[in-house]
């Protein structure tokens, strides 16, 4: 019963949309290329856009850089009020901008509207944050002086977005810059641009009620090629870009030849170690939640499970009998699991994934393949599959973003850790048991080399409240909670003599 025109119109969506956007200010140059943006969920076109020039780019970066000279005076608290207001006007919102992410991306209705919740709930994180913006004092070793260290704004910080999330990942970083005092350009997915103009309306709604300047808020609609604009552009002391590790290895390249700062999110190939001492009905909900939500495209999607000899045949059949249950449709309709992949992009490496599995002897215990008829019209709807693997297959070190779960068994935990370790990409991890022992070595220094490492939770979806983020081909960076705040400010040290006389550091003597 959900009416798209209604949440669009709602939204403040056009036929054809804008390619940027400094705030209230939405323009595109003359001769921009005009694409139309597809629904997985019913190949139906959603709304059209616009994609941004080199120029306008330009003039976005330009219009930012002023309104930080004003911003970052702006008292962080005063700053916090108003992420607070873009808290408020998310949740009035909630329905229309949670149905509009199902739609556009073809997560399930209720994964959209968590997603909206999402940056509620870092809206009200940040507002907490914009009277915590502190450093320490140290002791100095010379008489009647201080010395302390302060966090002062970035600057312009660029925002570079992946279909997957197309908005929770924006407010994680936009929320915290804005309080943090710097102004933002988001570049979100060009998969996803229509959720990401829905959300450029209603911040600036509440920037325009405040009187904020034209820049603290800018959006720019296109592909790599604007990403790649920002990347080289030493006018963006930041880049936070969420994507895959192909994208992550080209902007770290980049922003590193002018060293400036990169916070990189990038693949997973994440796994849940079951061991013979776990509750298997609890270690049943998290793998299959977590290898079939959001249709197997999260960062954090399991993908790998490893279980013990002793329980491997049993769990097994207890996957198969669960994957039998999965309703896969469209995911607006609450009683489907499952929606689509993206694009028929995405189904063909799913596939690929499936034949490159099959070649070097994967054994498919629940069959995949593109499911066809009127309900899956788009002709991106899949099946979840599952096939048992060796860790060292080229197919399974590789993050296949689709529902493909692979599963291996191991004999001791040493092995469980060293298979868990044993792929290029470190996001996150999980191990079910009740052993404490087993818990705890797993999380230990010997344990998980994952940015995240759960005991009996999967390895799927996080808290704002925690830094997010991995390691190696994951791209080292953190966002959100904790003290990920610090990545969006410069860190300076102080010292201040308020003696009458200049004493030197390290005892040295220069009389003159
Ligand atoms: P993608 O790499 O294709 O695109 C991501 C973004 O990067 C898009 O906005 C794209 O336009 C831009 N981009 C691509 N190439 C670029 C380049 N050379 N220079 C600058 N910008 C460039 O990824 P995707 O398919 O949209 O998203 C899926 C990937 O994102 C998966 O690998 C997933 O694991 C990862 N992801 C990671 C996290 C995390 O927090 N670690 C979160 C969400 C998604």
């Amino acid at each position: 019963n959900i009416n798209i025109a209604d949440t669009l119109k709602h939204l403040h969506i056009d036929g054809i949309n804008e390619a940027c956007s400094t705030g209230s200010n939405w323009a595109s140059s003359a001769n921009a290329e005009v694409r139309a943006i597809t629904s997985p969920v019913d190949g139906k076109i959603i709304a059209q856009v616009k994609m941004a020039t080199a120029a306008d780019y330009d003039k976005v970066v330009q219009q930012a850089q002023k309104a930080f000279i004003n911003w970052r005076t702006l008292p962080a608290p005063k700053r916090g009020d108003i992420v607070r207001q873009i808290g408020d006007a998310l949740r009035q919102n909630k329905q229309h901008l949670g149905t509009l992410v199902s739609y556009e991306m073809g997560k399930s209705l209720q994964e959209g509207l968590g997603e909206v919740q999402e940056m509620i709930d870092i809206c009200d994180f940040a507002v907490g944050l914009s009277r915590q913006l502190h450093g320490l004092t140290m002791h100095s070793e010379r008489p009647l002086h201080r010395m302390y260290e302060q966090y002062h704004p970035l600057g312009v910080v660029g925002i570079i977005s992946a279909f997957n999330f197309p908005v929770a990942v924006w407010s994680w970083n936009a929320m915290l810059a804005w309080v943090c005092g710097d102004v933002c350009i988001w570049k979100p997915s060009e998969k996803t641009p229509l959720t990401a103009i829905a959300c450029q309306h209603i911040a600036q709604a509440v920037c325009t009620a405040n009187g904020v300047e034209e820049g603290v808020s800018c959006l720019l609609i296109g592909d790599s090629k604007i990403g790649e604009l920002m990347a080289n552009d030493s006018r963006l002391p930041l880049i936070s870009a969420t994507g895959s590790t192909r994208m992550g290895k080209a902007v770290g390249a980049a922003v590193g030849a002018r060293l400036g700062r990169s916070l990189l999110e990038l693949g997973g190939n994440n796994a849940i170690i079951i061991t013979e001492n776990a509750d298997l009905d609890m270690a049943l909900i998290g793998a299959v939640f977590g290898a079939v939500g959001t249709a197997g495209q999260r960062c954090t999607t399991t993908r790998r499970l490893i279980i013990h000899d002793s329980v491997y045949e049993a769990f097994k059949q207890k996957l198969v009998k669960a994957y039998a249950q999965i309703r896969i449709g469209n995911p607006l309709d609450e009683n489907n699991h499952m929606g689509p992949l993206i694009d028929q992009e995405a189904v063909n490496s799913y596939l690929a994934a499936i034949d490159a599995c099959k070649a070097v002897g994967g054994n498919f215990v629940v069959e995949g393949g593109r499911l066809q008829g009127e309900a899956y019209a788009s002709g991106c709807y899949v099946r979840p599959c599952i096939a048992e693997v060796e860790n060292h297959y080229k197919i399974v070190q590789h993050e296949t973003f689709a529902p493909i779960l692979y599963l291996m068994r191991y004999k001791t935990l040493e092995e469980a850790i060293a298979l868990q370790n044993g792929v290029p990409q470190g996001l996150s991890s999980a191990i079910m048991t009740n052993n404490l022992r087993e818990a705890e070595t797993f999380l230990s220094v010997a344990g998980s080399d994952c940015g995240i490492a759960n005991v009996n939770i999967g390895t799927s979806g996080a808290e704002i409240g925690g830094a997010f983020g991995g390691e190696k081909e994951t791209g080292g960076g953190r966002e959100s909670g904790s003290d990920a705040w610090k990545v969006y400010m410069r860190r300076q040290t102080n010292t201040i003599n308020y003696s009458t006389s200049l004493p030197l550091a390290q005892g040295i003597k220069f009389d003159l």
